[in-house]
């Protein structure tokens, strides 16, 4: 009630003094007028059921297939890609397509490379260079970010989310692991996956640029529909917290 009320107004504060606090000072009611809103604000996730399909290691010979499926059903996705492929001049249409067609690019590190990326702590730098090319070729300013292999243990080093928050970068990992690349003969496993995965009102599935995610995505999709969900796509505007880390900074 009170998330929902404070989404539209901001007069609900009253509401919940009025209800719920009735001795306390002046000074705690400001307080608890502040504190709560301001952290809800930084971190809510949507209302009602919405699941972010989300496609990493792009962009690839595949990513034109991707958006043609995504396309024909209408709705948008969020996409992490690699630097090194955003550097292969013969993808760069497929990304520019993506960002017209409503579709988000966060970054997914230059090297994927874990000992470079957490062991040699090039992490922020390699996600701002990847950032930075995703910004030439679309002209967004993307600030998300996916760790490759996931921010745990990835980033267990408190010096290195330091130096994410201190570069105003985001995380997110994901809700659901697809577990893709295991299914390679048996795409029907990620399906299967998937829908074992659902549970929460807002899930953010984990999948690859791959030959067998395109085959089973329509039916992704459709158990999506059936189940009521929309269809969520990151926007930098309305970030929320989605890092194992729980770091509430990013
Ligand atoms: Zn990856």
């Amino acid at each position: 009630m009170f998330y929902l009320k404070e989404k539209f107004t901001t007069t609900t504060v009253k509401v919940v003094e009025e209800s719920t606090k009735q001795n306390t000072t002046q000074k705690q009611n400001d307080l608890s007028k502040q504190h709560p809103i301001k952290k809800e604000r930084a971190a809510s996730k949507p209302l009602g059921k919405v699941v972010y399909l989300t496609f990493d290691d792009g962009p690839s010979q595949l990513t034109g297939q991707f958006l043609d499926i995504l396309k024909e059903h209408d709705i948008k996705a969020t996409f992490f890609m690699q630097g090194v492929n955003l550097q292969n001049k013969s993808f760069e249409e497929s990304v520019k397509r993506a960002t017209q067609e409503g579709h988000y690019i966060g970054g997914h590190s230059m090297s994927h490379d874990s000992k470079r990326l957490y062991t040699d702590g090039q992490f922020v730098p390699e996600m701002i260079e990847t950032l930075n090319l995703i910004h030439d070729i679309t002209g967004t300013n993307p600030k998300l970010v996916r760790p490759p292999y996931g921010s745990v243990p990835g980033l267990n080093s408190k010096q290195l989310r330091n130096e994410i928050a201190e570069a105003d970068i985001k995380v997110w990992d994901w809700t659901i692991d697809s577990l893709d690349w295991q299914s390679k003969g048996n795409p029907n496993q990620i399906v299967e996956n998937i829908k074992n995965g659902t549970v929460r009102d807002v899930e953010v599935v984990l999948m690859h640029e791959n030959t067998q995610v395109l085959q089973v995505l329509p039916e992704i999709i459709s158990f999506y529909k059936e189940k009521g969900y929309h269809f969520g796509v990151y926007d930098d505007r309305n970030h929320f917290i989605q890092n194992f880390q729980n770091d509430k900074r990013f």
